[in-house]
């Protein structure tokens, strides 16, 4: 791929970096876009030999979401299997360190490590610098997402990298929600980033993906060791569209957040809502509706252009109420309905969000 950054010459902006990344050379009869790669096996001596140990249509989606990230990426097949790969790097019976608000997978998973023995996991209020210090005592890893899931707190990367590695702890972040356009992790430290490419990466809808991004080349060995062996392997196809999706991150990403950023400003104060947070920037926004579960469940029924499905980060706006689902943490609001704002014009939005507001105000009894 062009190299970002050579020396000598201007570091690029990540915006050109995410549509001239990963591309064949410009030279006569190169496709403009890596293919996609439907093969299992590959003539045998280079250096593929086989389907799950690598993939052009791989290579080209990791060479830009790496460039992005500032580092090695490593794709999988969704996010939780990234997790997984990542998790596997903690010696047996080693502390993890997450948020209590965390993404309700990556807190299953911890769980069910903890249950069968594999690792111990400690949940901190991640804003809570010092709460987060001391149960880094004795940590292997501490993981973490900013903004969090779906409490939308910020976490001071540096500080908690600082803390990781003062302990001799390995420092992850989950950058799913803010993207590398908005924060770059490895820039303060961190160790490794995961992905679950499903949302803002791709960004349509269509696709199930993850990725790992390592600081170091050791990192990253490690984590394509465990690819190759356990085998939680992208198809090709969805490397493919994950790709195509990330080349217009930044378009998607610009009009996503201004959307966010108008409809935080429109629905502050609204008689409906207990609360509307939004951590100021990315296209997340959580609304804690008055009265709890049952009109935050009539609201998601009530609106035409937003869609009521979990997930996030498509071009399509959509949102649901938290707590509908029993893995979801009891200190997080009944009433609490994440939204992930999409890209259709702002005021069709407001309109059809707004209505289904006043209308619970109406029906209020
Ligand atoms: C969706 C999500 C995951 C899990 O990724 P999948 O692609 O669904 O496996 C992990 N972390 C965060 C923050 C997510 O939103």
């Amino acid at each position: 791929m062009p190299d970002a950054n050579t020396a000598g010459a201007p570091a690029l902006h990540p915006d050109t970096v995410a549509v001239i990344a990963g591309r064949p050379p410009h030279t006569p009869d190169q496709p403009m876009s890596v293919p996609v790669h439907l093969t299992s096996t590959y003539v045998a001596g280079g250096e593929l030999e086989y389907g799950r140990y690598g993939n052009p249509s791989w290579t080209a989606f990791e060479d830009t979401l790496g460039a992005l990230e500032g580092g090695h990426c490593v794709s999988f097949a969704s996010g939780m299997a990234a997790m997984a790969a990542v998790l596997d790097l903690v010696e047996p019976g080693g502390t993890v360190v997450a948020p209590r608000h965390s993404y309700t997978g990556t807190v299953a998973m911890l769980k069910e490590l903890e249950t069968k023995g594999r690792v111990k996991a400690v949940f901190v209020d991640i804003t809570d610098i010092q709460a987060v210090t001391d149960a880094s005592a004795d940590a292997a890893m501490v993981w973490f997402e900013s903004p969090t899931n779906p409490a939308l707190e910020v976490a001071d990367i540096p500080a908690i990298v600082r803390v990781a590695h003062e302990h001799g702890a390995l420092a992850v972040v989950d950058n799913t929600f803010a993207t590398p356009l908005l924060q770059r992790p490895l820039e303060h430290g961190a160790d490794l980033v995961v992905h679950s490419a499903t949302k803002y990466i791709s960004g349509h809808s269509d696709v199930v993906m993850g990725a790992v991004i390592a600081a170091s080349e050791e990192l990253a060995t490690a984590v394509v060791a465990h690819r190759s062996l356990f085998g939680a392997t992208p198809a090709p196809l969805e490397t493919f569209l994950a790709l195509r999706g990330l080349r217009t991150l930044p378009v998607r990403l610009e009009r996503a957040q201004a959307n966010a950023q108008q409809l935080v400003r429109r629905l502050e104060g609204h008689a409906a809502l207990e609360e509307v947070r939004y951590p100021g920037f990315g296209a997340i926004v959580s609304i804690v509706v008055r009265g709890g579960a049952e009109p935050a469940d009539a609201l998601v029924q009530r609106t035409s252009i937003w869609v009521h499905a979990t997930s996030l980060g498509g071009v399509e706006s959509t949102f649901e109420r938290r707590r509908r689902w029993p893995l979801e943490q009891p200190t997080i609001p009944e009433g609490l309905v994440r939204l992930s704002v999409g890209l259709e014009h702002v005021d069709d939005l407001h309109r059809d969000l707004l209505g289904a507001l006043d209308s619970l105000i109406e029906t209020a009894p």
